[in-house]
C-alpha cells in the first residue's frame, strides 16, 4: 500500500477528522498508487494518521475513510454499512437517505431508499470502481430487490468521471416508485432531481402539514418551486387547504397532479402554474394576493463561492417578495441548499429582505435537513440546507 506523506502542519485537519486531504497538504508519495486504490496517510515524521482513497486528477487527492490502522476490506464496508442503516431504523417513512457520504464517514457514496429499491450516486473514482460490489453488499444488508445508479452530477467531472446511470444489482425499479412518508408520493427515480426526489426536505415538508391542520384558520398556501407538490400534498391534509403549485418544470407539475390522485385528493384543492418563480411572484404581488402559508423552497442559486453575491441577491429578490404575500399573522417557509451560503448569511439576506418588505417577522424554527441527512461534526461542509419558518405581521 502507498503511503501519503503530508507536509509539516498539516496533518491538524486530519487530527481533527476532515475527511479531505487537497493536494497542498502533500509533502511526496512512497509508492505509485492508482485511482481510487486505498492508501495510508502519515505526518512528516512517518506516524501513522488515517486511511483513505486516492485520486491524483482530483482537488481532494485523498479522501479519508478511517483514522485507525485497519484495513478497508469487505468487512469494513460491512461494518460501516450496517451503522448507517441501524441509524435509520427508526425512520417510518419507506423513502430516506440510508447514506449520506463524507457524514456517515463514507466519502463519494450516496444511497438513498425508496421502498424496495436503493438508488446510488458515486461521486467519487474510487467508489466508482467498487459500486457493484458496494450495491451486492448493501442488496444483502437490506433486502432491497435492486439498485439503481443515478450517478449523474456534475461532481463526478473533478474526479475525471462521466455520467452513469442503470441498474447495479438486482431489479430494474417501477416507474414510478410509489413511497410513503406520511402521504404517498410517486417518485421517477429514472429522471426526477437528485436521486428521484428530495428526501431532506421530508420532515420540513411534515412540518408544514402539522402547522396547518392545528390552527385551521390557514387554508391558503402558496407552495414556490414546488417540484412534485410534496408540501402540497402534506398541506392538503387540512381538508379547508387550498395550494397553488408554482414550478418551472412541466415533468414535476405532472407528477404533483399524479400525487394529489394517490392521495385522493379532490383535483379542485390545487392549481399548478409551470412559470418562473421571480415573474410569478411579481405578478401576484401586482395583484394584490395574500396567501396563510407560503413556502419558498428555490433551487441551488450558489455553485461555488464565487457565485454567492449573485446569489444573495436572487435570494433576497424572492424573500422580499414572499414577504409581502404573506397574511398578517401567516408563516413564510424559506429554505436555501446552498453549501455557499451558511445559515448566518441566509439569516442576514432574510432579513434585509424583511426590511425592505415593511413588515415584521419572528423565527418559530430554525430548520435543517430531515434527521435521515445527518452532517458530521467534523464536516460542516455537508449542512447545505437551511431554512426558516417565520410567523410574518
Ligand atoms: N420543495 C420541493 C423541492 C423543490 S426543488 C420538494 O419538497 O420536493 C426546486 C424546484 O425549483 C425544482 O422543481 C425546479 O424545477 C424548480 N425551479 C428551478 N428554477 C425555477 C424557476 N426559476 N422558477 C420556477 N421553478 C424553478
Amino acid at each position: 500500500m502507498s503511503d501519503i506523506i503530508l507536509h509539516k502542519g498539516r496533518e491538524k485537519s486530519v487530527f481533527r477528522r476532515h475527511p479531505w486531504i487537497f493536494s497542498g497538504g502533500i509533502a511526496r508519495v512512497n509508492g505509485n498508487p492508482q485511482g481510487g486504490e486505498i492508501v495510508t496517510v502519515r505526518a512528516e515524521n512517518g506516524k501513522f494518521l488515517a486511511r483513505g482513497y486516492w485520486n491524483q486528477r482530483s482537488q481532494i487527492q485523498v479522501r479519508i475513510l478511517t483514522w485507525d490502522d485497519e484495513p478497508i476490506d469487505h468487512n469494513w464496508w460491512r461494518k460501516m454499512f450496517t451503522r448507517a442503516i441501524n441509524g435509520r431504523k427508526h425512520i417510518t417513512s419507506t423513502a430516506y437517505r440510508l447514506i449520506n457520504a463524507e457524514s456517515d464517514f463514507l466519502a463519494g457514496l450516496i444511497v438513498d431508499k425508496y421502498g424496495d429499491w436503493l438508488v446510488l450516486q458515486a461521486l467519487t473514482l474510487a467508489i466508482d470502481l467498487i459500486k457493484k460490489d458496494l450495491a451486492e453488499l448493501l442488496m444483502e444488508l437490506t433486502g432491497a430487490r435492486g439498485v439503481y445508479e443515478r450517478s449523474d452530477v456534475d461532481v463526478r467531472g473533478k474526479e475525471g468521471l462521466k455520467s452513469s446511470v442503470g441498474v447495479l444489482a438486482g431489479e430494474a425499479p417501477p416507474n414510478p416508485i410509489i413511497v410513503d412518508e406520511g402521504v404517498k408520493l410517486a417518485v421517477d427515480v429514472y429522471g426526477g432531481h437528485k436521486t428521484g426526489t428530495y428526501l431532506d426536505q421530508r420532515q420540513n415538508r411534515a412540518l408544514v402539514g402539522e402547522l396547518i391542520y392545528s390552527q385551521p384558520h390557514l387554508t391558503t398556501v402558496l407552495n414556490l418551486f414546488s417540484y412534485t407538490g410534496g408540501f402540497s400534498i402534506h398541506a392538503l391534509h387540512h381538508p379547508q387547504a387550498y395550494v397553488v403549485n408554482v414550478d418551472a418544470s412541466a415533468d414535476a407539475l405532472m407528477l404533483a397532479r399524479e400525487n394529489m390522485r394517490l392521495n385522493r385528493i379532490d383535483e379542485a384543492r390545487a392549481e399548478y402554474i409551470q412559470a418562473d418563480v421571480f415573474d410569478d411572484l411579481r405578478a401576484r404581488m401586482t395583484a394584490n394576493e395574500l396567501y396563510d402559508v407560503v413556502i419558498l423552497d428555490p433551487p441551488k442559486f450558489a455553485h461555488a463561492q464565487s457565485q454567492v453575491e449573485k446569489a444573495a441577491r436572487g435570494y433576497k429578490d424572492i424573500n422580499l417578495n414572499a414577504f409581502k404575500l404573506v397574511k398578517s399573522g401567516g408563516y413564510l417557509f424559506t429554505f436555501s441548499c446552498s453549501g455557499a451560503i451558511n445559515a448566518d448569511l441566509f439569516q442576514k439576506i432574510v432579513f434585509g429582505a424583511l426590511e425592505d418588505s415593511g413588515r415584521e417577522a419572528q423565527v418559530i424554527r430554525v430548520l435543517g435537513a430531515s434527521d435521515d441527512h445527518p452532517v458530521a461534526l467534523s464536516f460542516p461542509e455537508g449542512a447545505y440546507l437551511k431554512g426558516l419558518m417565520l410567523r410574518v405581521y
